[in-house]
């Protein structure tokens, strides 16, 4: 490997890579060669090369997106850094959870350093100057900064703010995922419903199915541990769903016997939050029926 890059810069490079590929358009062409040059690592040799491929290979899949290698006649055999590939990241793109829209804005806060990066960045409106004021609340044991991530150029909100209620005072919050304790998802039209509640005990949780009216379907309640009720929190309240930035009603009331959908949360205090929809949906409703799906079949 080149002397002048360690194994650590790759990766960090391959990191950065894959935060710009999560917002490139899908489809968008490059080569693993160019990608290096790019994000400067010049001159890299066939193993630092190596090195990046497998990282972006590997990155790339945790994080939703795929390369579809074409054939090209260009492309040295045996050499696969010089093979042009689309970048297939629609899984991937962050959406808005207010209105849907994929063309979104990075927050970068603090002093930026000026380069031509940013100033292609801030003119395609992927990046955008958050400032450097912190505006941090106690949580728990934290201070929690609650400047969003994100800023949609369709809507003009922001979004991607921590899952923290704040209290009147401003200075402490509490964060829901310590809060909740109970949630039940409810989904039905005219031929019956289907609930799935999963509640939080002591030391582990339970999911329990019910469908009504009940053909046999229902499924007694299954107890499951801790760690996998904190992956749901994980999940609902991080930028998979944005659950916390949701509005509470979704409705489309033109058409008639359609389906209706409830999202009730429950706190430990007794205090609760719902969400529901009637015919209509928000955008990252596929990601939060899929983890009710992954419970029942319904
Ligand atoms: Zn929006």
């Amino acid at each position: 490997m080149n002397e002048q890059y360690k194994f650590g810069d790759i990766l960090d490079a391959a990191d950065e890579i894959i935060d710009d590929l999560i917002d490139c358009k899908d489809g968008t062409v490059f080569t693993i060669r160019q990608l290096a040059e790019e994000y400067g690592l010049t001159d890299l040799d066939d193993n630092g090369l190596n090195v990046l491929y497998h990282a972006l290979i590997e990155y790339a899949k945790s994080a939703g997106i795929s390369f579809e290698f074409s054939e090209h006649e260009e492309a040295e055999e045996g050499n696969p850094y010089n093979i042009p590939f689309a970048v297939r990241n629609i899984k991937a793109q962050i959406k808005c959870p207010h209105c849907g829209s994929i063309d979104t804005a990075k927050y970068i806060y603090g002093k930026p350093v000026y380069s031509e990066k940013l100033e292609r960045k801030l003119k395609e409106g992927k990046w955008i100057l958050g400032g450097c004021k912190i505006n941090t609340v106690h949580v728990y044991i934290d201070d929690v900064d609650l400047n969003p991530e994100r800023h949609c150029n369709s809507c003009n909100k922001d979004f991607g703010i921590p899952p923290v209620i704040v209290a009147p005072d401003q200075k402490t919050g509490e964060d829901y995922r310590g809060l909740v304790s109970l949630i039940r998802f409810t989904f039905g039209g005219y031929s019956g419903t289907t609930e799935v509640t999963i509640t939080r005990h002591h030391y582990c949780a339970s999911v329990k199915v019910t469908k009504i009216p009940d053909n046999g379907e229902s499924k007694e309640e299954r107890p499951f541990d801790k760690k996998q009720w904190y992956d749901i929190m994980y999940y609902l309240f991080g930028p998979a769903v944005y659950l916390h930035e949701w509005e509470t009603s979704y409705r489309d009331d033109s058409i008639l016997d359609g389906t209706e959908w409830k999202l009730d949360l429950t706190f430990e205090d007794g205090r609760e939050c719902h969400y529901s929809g009637y015919n209509a949906y928000p955008p990252y409703w596929d990601k939060l029926e899929k983890l009710f799906r992954s419970y029942t079949d319904f």
